[in-house]
């Protein structure tokens, strides 16, 4: 644990949700983390508001209240935020109208962790930019493009492989990984289309053949800075497929990574949990350490890889961004036994029905979250299975023997 001084702004002092005195915390986006979220909150008597872009979304299904609005709409996003009056504003989402954020701080509002935190990281060039530039961490090489032609030229300079993504996208939408020079046109028109808006800025990475990536969740609250143990996990285009903790490191790269996640998450500021995804990559000619560790990106928020903590720590990344944001303690974060997580996707569009989840639970100390989404498309995430192990591989194998059996049949919805 890193000591830091973080300055209390109040007393821990709350009454009881839905009467006056009630603390508020407003969810951004509430999907399946701010569903944890809204639960860890609501076990230590607070009231929870529920905003999101669709009805019945995850944490609306539990939260005292709910809101459908448009939450790149600034207008919309004051007009909620002025009307509940939270006490805490905690984006779980990145396609947020930050600016707006940015504004209601200025005007008094807590933003976690900060305004400008998330306004950073929605945007990979702004997190990018603090990472590398200001912060001199060690990342991929990078460059980023508006047009084709600054695009190709990107691509001469880094060199194939590289890997393109739209500035702001997140689940691997968008994102391409280009090993032929055939392929060049086609990531350009993926990234296009896969980013958040339309025809945006695309960042070109060189290709990192990393031995392992990893997420370290580390907590910034009124006790100091604090970090998980490691969490390994696999990415299929993008986006994550299983993970499990501990991912077993070296002293010394365990060390780097420690100093790269303290470093953006001071720079950052704020309370709670943040996830800093790490690339691991083994020894490179000239540097001095047996192992090199790159940052690659930073959630200031619980990490979907980060989900295996509901099994395998003490206190969840929930319960730890929760404790944090609300000026509590962390204490001492601990491993209980090897875990792992195993995601759970839908196969095409419609309205979900689940099924298999008898033969799946018969897997030893496996258990089920199924999120309650409304519909689902190709490839959304619907549940997670998580299992733990006398090793992590056993969680492993028994999280993806979980998941194997949960079936997702649609109908048109
Ligand atoms: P991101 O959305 O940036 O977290 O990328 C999603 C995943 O794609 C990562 O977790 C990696 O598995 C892979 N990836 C992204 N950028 C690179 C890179 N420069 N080199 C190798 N793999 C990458």
């Amino acid at each position: 644990m890193i000591q830091t001084v973080v300055p209390n702004p109040a007393p821990a002092a709350w009454g009881t949700p839905l009467q006056p005195g009630a603390k508020r915390l407003m969810l951004l986006g509430s999907g399946e983390l701010g569903r944890e979220v809204a639960l860890e909150a609501m076990r230590l008597g607070i009231e929870v508001i529920a905003v999101d872009a669709y009805p019945h979304a995850p944490a609306m299904q539990m939260a005292h209240r709910a809101h459908v609005i448009n939450m790149l709409d600034g207008a919309q996003l004051r007009e909620v935020i002025l009307s509940e009056k939270p006490d805490l504003i905690v984006p779980e989402v990145e396609a947020i109208a930050t600016d707006t954020l940015i504004e209601l701080e200025a005007e008094g509002w807590t933003v976690i962790p900060t305004a400008r935190a998330t306004q950073l990281t929605m945007n990979r060039e702004g997190i990018r930019r603090l990472a590398a530039e200001e912060l001199g961490l060690k990342t991929s090489p990078y460059r980023f493009a508006t047009t084709k032609e600054e695009y190709k030229a990107a691509i001469v300079e880094l060199g194939i492989p590289c890997v393109v993504k739209p500035i702001m996208s997140s689940s691997g939408k968008g994102q391409s990984l280009i090993r032929t020079t055939d392929q060049i046109d086609a990531a350009w028109d993926y990234a296009q289309a896969g980013g958040r808006t339309q025809g945006q800025r695309v960042i070109v990475e060189g290709f990192v053949p990393f031995e392992t990536e990893i997420t370290l969740l580390t907590v910034r609250a009124v006790d100091g800075t604090h970090f998980c143990p490691p969490i390994g996990h696999v990415q299929i285009e993008g986006d994550y497929r299983e993970s499990w903790q501990p991912c077993p490191l070296s002293p010394q790269t365990l060390a780097q990574c420690q100093a790269i996640a303290a470093s953006v998450t001071e720079s950052l500021g704020g309370w709670g949990l943040f996830g800093v995804e790490l690339f691991i990559q083994n020894k490179i000619q000239g540097e001095d350490e047996e192992q090199t560790v790159l940052f690659s990106e930073v959630s200031p928020r619980p990490h979907d890889t980060g989900m295996v903590t509901m099994v395998s720590q003490t206190m969840s990344e929930f319960e730890l961004h929760v404790r944090a944001i609300l000026g509590l303690p962390i204490g001492t974060i601990a491993l209980t036994q090897p875990g792992a997580s195993a995601v759970i996707l839908a196969s095409e569009a419609g309205a979900p029905s689940f099924s298999g989840m008898d033969a799946a639970l018969a897997v030893p100390t496996s258990k089920l979250r199924l999120f309650g989404k409304p519909t689902c498309r190709k490839n959304r995430r619907m549940g997670v299975a998580l299992a733990t192990g006398t090793t992590t591989d056993q969680a492993r194998e028994r999280a993806k023997a979980c998941a194997a059996q949960v079936r997702v049949t649609v109908s048109a919805d």
